[in-house]
């Protein structure tokens, strides 16, 4: 049958995500990092190239789109998916505006749906608005986020700010009576002149009945909510072979530089379950001390006891403080930098079980471990999948979890789930 999504997703842990919906789904998926230079060597269903779009300029991330595109044309994608966060995280220049129009330019289409439903994780749209669990986006805790805060919950404006074309609703009283009101209201925003429509869902049963009107379209963006009603497109229906991996062996470890409330919490719970647990201070970096070694003297005699934690998420006043002091750029590259050093000392040390808590910093992680290539396996909290590298010299377990994923003993959980 050939390749039959391609997946274009603007950050790693983003990308881990949607490929763990498509798993779940029945599809075989990979994930590559950053757009390959070969061709694609496994048959599988579905491939999801990881992209570090979100935060970066729109010219920057449009580029890296598109070479994304042709790559996946290339090896003959049938349906292209942009894969964004299901808090919409975006900057007011961008990028998931500006990314979309590209895509929908290069492949002459006039028409795609945008929404960041995924019920399974209390992402829910109604009415345009997106909530997070029982609030809005912007009393979520996105509005103060580092890199991306979301201060409005209406996304057909959010959206619009950053759209040329027009931007509409296909609000919940189409979605909630299934396929055909769905379609008829798609015909009637096109012949409004609307390209985009921000699509409401609440449950998962609206996301299955919004798959099946997206068959043939050539563009769908979406968070990995909407994955769950794609594969059945394709004729495929859930199967376990699809999540296996290889046996899990080698230490534990965490580290964290997401600073979501639901980190947060995690962080603690994991220190309060008793286990050994290492504090970053970014204010600490500047003045000449080595991180990496201080942490890597910290961890090596505590690894062979169970899993460690090296972290820098903080409470949103402290990140506060270290962002005035270095800029909010330079504190964010500075500490992905220092934690992708320490995951790359701790898998020399003999870490073959590696969980990242954060987007952007698992996207710093990744690529300082030179992994360009994830099976994706079985998962561990919604969203969020076990997968396995098998092109270092010694293969690796890696768990990818966006900052507001997992529950709060999500730590612990994940090795639980290996062993
Ligand atoms: P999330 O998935 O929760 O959004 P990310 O890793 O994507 O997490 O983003 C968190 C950003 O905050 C990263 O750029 C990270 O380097 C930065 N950061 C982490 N800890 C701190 C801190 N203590 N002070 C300032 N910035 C921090």
């Amino acid at each position: 049958m050939g390749l039959r999504l391609g997946c274009i997703a603007d950050d790693f842990t983003g990308a881990t995500d949607l490929a763990n919906n498509l798993v779940r789904a029945g599809m075989r998926v990979v994930q590559v990092m950053g757009v390959p230079e070969e061709s694609l060597a496994a048959e599988v269903d579905a491939v999801v190239v990881a992209l570090k779009s979100r935060t970066s300029a729109p010219q920057h991330a449009i580029g890296q789109s598109l070479a994304a595109l042709r790559w996946l044309q290339a090896q003959g994608a049938q349906q292209i998916y942009f894969k964004y966060c299901s808090t919409f995280d975006s900057t007011p220049q961008g990028n998931i505006g500006p990314v979309t129009e590209a895509l929908m330019d290069a492949l002459q289409t006039e028409f795609t749906i945008a929404t960041p439903a995924f019920p399974d994780t209390a992402r829910t749209v109604f009415k345009g608005h997106l909530f997070v669990g029982d609030v809005m986006l912007s009393e979520s805790g996105m509005q103060d986020h580092p890199l991306t805060p979301m201060g409005d919950a209406n996304l057909v404006r959010v959206m619009q700010a950053q759209t040329r074309r027009k931007v509409g609703l296909i609000d919940y009283l189409a979605v909630a009576q299934g396929s055909t009101a769905i379609r008829e209201r798609i015909a009637q925003l096109r012949a409004q002149g609307v390209g985009v429509a921000i699509v409401d869902a609440v449950t998962n049963d609206d996301l299955l009945r919004l798959g099946p009107v997206l068959a043939g379209m050539p563009l769908v963006t979406a968070s990995s909510g909407v994955a769950i009603g794609l594969p059945a497109n394709f004729g495929l229906a859930p199967s376990p072979t699809a999540s296996a991996l290889p046996p899990a062996a080698g230490l534990q470890a965490v580290v964290s530089g997401s600073c979501s409330v639901a980190t947060n919490r995690q962080v603690q719970s994991f220190i309060d379950a008793g286990h050994a647990a290492l504090a970053l201070d970014p204010l600490q970096f500047m003045h000449g001390a080595d991180p990496v070694a201080q942490a890597m003297a910290w961890a090596a005699p505590r690894l062979a006891d169970g899993p460690v934690l090296v972290y820098s998420t903080s409470e949103p006043a402290a990140v506060k403080a270290v962002q005035a002091q270095l800029g909010v750029d330079a504190a964010g590259a500075m500490v992905e930098r220092v934690l992708a050093a320490i995951a790359c000392a701790l898998v020399a040390q003999g870490v073959r079980q590696l969980v990242v808590a954060g987007g952007e910093t698992s996207g710093a992680c990744v690529q300082a471990l030179g992994i360009t290539q994830l099976q994706i396996g079985a998962q561990i909290d919604p969203g969020v999948p076990w997968c396995h590298s098998a092109a270092r010299a010694a293969p690796l377990h890696v768990a990818l979890k966006s900052g507001n994923f997992g529950s709060t003993d999500f730590f612990l959980k994940a090795f639980r789930a290996l062993s």
